[in-house]
């Protein structure tokens, strides 16, 4: 009989019904920031498009800090909010190379706390972005909390309303061993994407319904 808590029981129904991809390893570190910015909200392949397009385009940091921001939009078109995600990539170029002299190894090859914070100096970084790109670029073990993730553990009641980004993390963490953490991470976010979505969620067909605190007693439903 299965002991464990109500996340490892859930992790363990939701690993059977997802494949998973881990996306990066094919990509310098900064492409693979780029394309973590580019992920957020965005259909996989629509990502994949688009980050292929710029490592195509932009040949390092130094070179996408020079670039106009116009140049950077058109390059990063099919994955969508294309001008806000424009600006922000340049700002972070520029960022890197005025903080760091564009080195982003030098940053990775620190340990995790430190790397996280320097990153999070940048503007345009903020500690989910930089727990992602640890974990993309260095095989950092940690669980970052995307807004799928938040969301389906408020449903679950496993998050409470004073949960910032890291008590949820460090909670889940706890719970999650170091090695299953990646894994963990990207199949959440794909039950996310499919079945607990933030608008009209398919409760009907949820493999783990019967965990589901909001659905059981009726509550409402925590869009975000
Ligand atoms: S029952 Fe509905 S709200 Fe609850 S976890 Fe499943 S999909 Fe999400």
């Amino acid at each position: 009989m299965n002991m464990g808590t109500k996340l490892q029981k859930i992790v363990e129904i939701l690993s059977k019904k997802y494949e998973i991809n881990e996306w990066w390893g094919r990509y310098t570190p900064f492409e693979t920031l780029v394309s973590i910015i580019l992920s957020q909200r965005t259909y996989w392949k629509n990502v994949k498009t688009a980050t292929e397009r710029f490592a195509e385009r932009f040949n390092g940091v130094g070179d996408v800090a020079k670039a106009s921001v116009k140049e950077i939009e058109e390059v990063i078109r099919p994955a969508g909010l294309y001008k806000v995600r424009a600006r922000r990539i340049k700002n972070i170029a520029r960022d890197l190379i005025e903080k760091y002299d564009g080195k982003l190894d030098e940053i990775l090859n620190l340990p995790y706390d430190e790397a996280k914070k320097k990153l999070i100096t940048i503007k345009g970084i903020g500690p989910k972005t930089a727990d992602v790109f640890l974990m993309a670029t260095k095989g950092e073990q940690v669980l970052p909390v995307d807004v799928h993730i938040f969301r389906i553990m408020k449903r679950l009641r496993i998050a409470c309303e004073r949960d910032d980004y890291e008590s949820l993390r460090a909670k889940l963490e706890s719970e999650i061993p170091p090695v299953q953490r990646t894994k963990t991470h990207l199949i959440l976010i794909e039950f996310g994407r499919r079945i607990c979505r933030a608008r009209n969620p398919k409760c009907e067909e949820c493999p783990i319904k019967r965990y589901c605190e909001v659905r059981k007693n009726d509550l409402a439903m925590p869009n975000i």
